[in-house]
């Protein structure tokens, strides 16, 4: 999903002076510790190596090139720069070491990603669940959890702001956030809440996260609330209705409320969810997929078991998106009631 635009952290011309500061601060702060270990292990190369990159960071800062990628002279990426200092490159101008170390951290991070995923055949009583999970690039900022209670279960499904490591710290953070809220057994207004203050209080402007949280219970009852996510599909027999968002996303107020609706599934019903991978897929005309060809599609295979309905949206999206390249992480979520 695309972010806000007051989401980028830049440093800005106004606070130029206390960020030079800052970093005079770090790197001379780095340069004292470097020397007090380079004493201790005198033939240490590599520490001899680290306190010449600080020392040459502290000289770009004199002279004003610092946070300059030397190939492009652009801006290094600011949020890089504060966890590296010694950065001498932008994103897309780093070093085949480089280049490998991050691909390295991301095969990592994708792993950790896919481990935090429920078992792909998932059931519960008179439930059946069956999902599609698919990020753009390596990671995805796709939420999707599903955490069983005593006689009840929570489903999880959302979308975090930007993309990329970035989107999937964010989507890790929810899924510890909810993890960790799940067995309070809070009335599913205030859980939602709860995240919602959470999430707020540990992210900057501009963060945020669309997603629908439900609870279902063994008999088919099931509420939920969506905070601004796309509908959540109701497949009954021949017939599918449309639930719209509740709430607005997580993470935009602190306070907002988020309404519970409630509704009812008779045995073969399914719940339909996805992310605007699905939705938001263009043809090479440029032509959006769009919420309504959602909704027929999945009416055509509402008698379809759930892992066949999966496929049938791959293959349908797969065939309407020929010849373009897929920008969004992609998951899809299929809950049926079984008896
Ligand atoms: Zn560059």
């Amino acid at each position: 999903m695309d972010s806000l635009g007051t989401k980028q952290q830049t440093v800005g011309q106004t606070n130029m002076d206390t960020t030079h500061a800052y970093f005079q601060t770090e790197l001379e702060r780095r340069r004292t510790r470097l020397e007090a270990a380079a004493i201790a292990n005198v033939s240490h190369h590599s520490l001899r190596q680290l306190l010449e990159n600080v020392d040459e960071a502290l000289a770009r800062l004199h002279a004003g090139t610092f946070g300059i990628c030397e190939t492009c002279h652009d801006s290094i990426e600011a949020d890089r720069l504060l966890c590296n200092p010694l950065l001498r490159f932008c994103l897309d101008h780093l070093s085949t070491e480089e280049q490998r170390a991050l691909e390295r951290d991301l095969t990592l991070a994708a792993r950790i990603q896919r481990g935090l995923l429920p078992r792909e055949d998932w059931s519960a009583e008179n439930w059946q669940a069956r999902y599609h999970y698919e990020p753009a690039s390596q990671v995805s900022g796709d939420y999707f959890d599903l955490i069983e209670g005593d006689d009840s279960f929570l489903f999880l499904l959302g979308d975090v702001s930007g993309k990329g490591v970035a989107a999937s710290m964010l989507m890790s953070h929810l899924h510890a956030t909810f993890r960790s809220l799940a067995g309070q057994n809070l009335p599913l207004g205030k859980l939602v809440g709860q995240a919602n203050r959470l999430f707020c209080e540990s992210t900057t402007a501009g963060q945020y996260a669309t997603l629908v949280v439900g609870r279902a219970w063994h008999d088919g009852r099931v509420e939920y609330a969506s905070a601004g996510h796309l509908p959540l599909l109701h497949v009954g027999r021949g017939k599918i209705s449309s639930r719209r968002a509740t709430g607005v996303p997580l993470g935009m107020f602190c306070t907002a409320d988020f309404p519970v609706c409630s509704l009812s599934l008779s045995p073969g019903d399914s719940l339909f969810l996805f992310t605007d991978g699905l939705s938001e897929n263009f043809d090479i005309k440029g032509d959006e997929y769009g919420l309504r060809r959602v909704e027929s599609l999945i009416a055509t295979h509402a008698a379809s078991a759930p892992e066949d309905m999966l496929a049938a949206c791959l293959k349908e999206i797969r065939d309407f998106s020929a010849g373009t390249k897929r920008t969004d992480d992609l998951t899809l979520l299929v809950m049926r009631h079984v008896s």
